[in-house]
């Protein structure tokens, strides 16, 4: 957590369950990355967090910005964003999504279907597209499975096809997995792209892009290595497979350039124990249908922080506050808490700050989205 959240949550006290976004940490991470890898274009990923508080922040940086869906495209146009600095990244769009984009003046987008790009050579003559690829999701803490993008031999077939519907073959892309926290699978990727690069330039087409997607991790529980070692692996593989033709880099970060500016803060609804078991189950005011929906499967396990830290601990459950069975954060992951904590307490979720608020849910149980403090 920031001072400057610390010093706002004493001040305010504001009504739980809340998230407090220090916009200016999202502007250190926008630069961190940015120095890591200079030669990459950052494409952020506004699904992590859509506040326009962040897209204006990230747009009077110099961001551009990965849309995966058209009211994303706007919000990225309403926050000061140029039409040329907004992909369209998801490879599943509506027909109707494709034309108002176009229309808007976005003229990139990601495909990975013959389908789909038939549609986009109908409703966005001309742009630029990008083929996904499937790679290895091994190492992430929140896989993408085999949804999106298809095999080296589809993909190349596609763009060949694209320029003959009108359409220019920009570039490849793939998405590791999120909460990535080995840097072989982007390693293995590059390597892969690179491969087809070569194949498709002696068919004639000159691919120009590599979309190397997001996946960098944040810190929750668990120490991750720096964004220094990814960017560190990223080009020395690049440098490895294409050489001095190095083709244009984006990269597309959510979860890095989000994630540890915020913080949920919650209130302890009840703290109990199911007869002689010695682990207590601890109830707060959010759960998965709040906003905390990356703890499904316990894959993303939160650091959670409270006013008796310091003191003697015991294993807990930790569970929100609806009337749903599946509503648990985590009965399997060894969490401990202080003995001292009790109903009323408040407890800090750390590194809260992306894939949370648009995740919580429209009055489950009566209770109210999310509330949002940008400061
Ligand atoms: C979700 C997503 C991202 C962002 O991933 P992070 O792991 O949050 O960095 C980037 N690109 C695409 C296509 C995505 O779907």
């Amino acid at each position: 957590m920031t001072p400057k959240i610390a010093r706002y949550l004493a001040v305010h006290q504001p009504a739980t369950p809340c998230l407090v976004l220090d916009v200016d940490r999202v502007e250190e991470n926008f630069r961190a990355l940015r120095t890591a890898l200079p030669l990459a274009r950052v494409y952020y990923a506004v699904k992590a967090n859509p506040a326009p508080q962040i897209l204006e922040r990230l747009a009077g940086l110099g961001s551009s910005f990965d849309a995966a869906g058209i009211e994303e495209v706007e919000a990225c146009l309403a926050a000061g964003a140029a039409a040329r600095s907004i992909s369209f990244g998801n490879t599943i769009k509506k027909a109707s999504a494709i034309a108002r984009a176009h229309a808007a003046g976005v003229d990139m987008f990601a495909f990975d279907s013959a389908e789909e790009l038939e549609k986009l050579a109908r409703h966005a003559p001309g742009s630029r597209v990008y083929c996904r690829i499937l790679v290895e999701n091994a190492g992430a803490d929140w896989p993408l499975s085999r949804k999106f993008g298809t095999t080296l031999e589809h993909a190349g077939e596609l763009m060949r096809r694209a320029g003959a519907l009108g359409l220019d073959p920009y570039g490849l892309s793939f998405h590791v997995g999120s909460q990535q926290t080995s840097t072989a699978s982007y390693e293995a990727a590059i390597g892969r792209v690179a491969m087809l690069f070569t194949d498709l330039r002696d068919a004639g087409v000159n691919l120009r892009m590599v979309n190397l997607g997001g996946g960098f991790p944040v810190r929750y529980r668990d120490e991750v290595p720096g964004i220094d070692r990814f960017a560190d692996a990223i080009m020395a593989a690049m440098t490895e497979h294409f050489g001095n033709a190095l083709p244009e880099m984006l990269v597309e970060p959510g979860r890095f350039i989000a994630g540890d500016a915020g913080v949920v803060s919650a209130e302890v609804v009840l703290v109990c124990r199911k007869g002689s078991d010695p682990v207590r189950w601890v109830y707060l005011d959010i759960g998965r249908f709040g906003g905390l929906a990356e703890t499904e499967g316990e894959a993303i396990k939160y650091r959670f922080t409270t006013a008796h830290d310091g003191g003697a601990t015991g294993p807990v459950a930790i569970a929100g506050p609806t009337c749903d069975g599946a509503d648990i954060l985590y009965e399997r992951t060894p969490y401990r808490l202080p003995l001292a904590l009790q109903s009323g307490d408040r407890v800090e979720i750390q590194a809260t700050g992306a894939y949370v608020t648009t995740y919580a849910s429209q009055r489950f149980n009566g209770f109210a989205p999310l509330a949002e403090h940008y400061i």
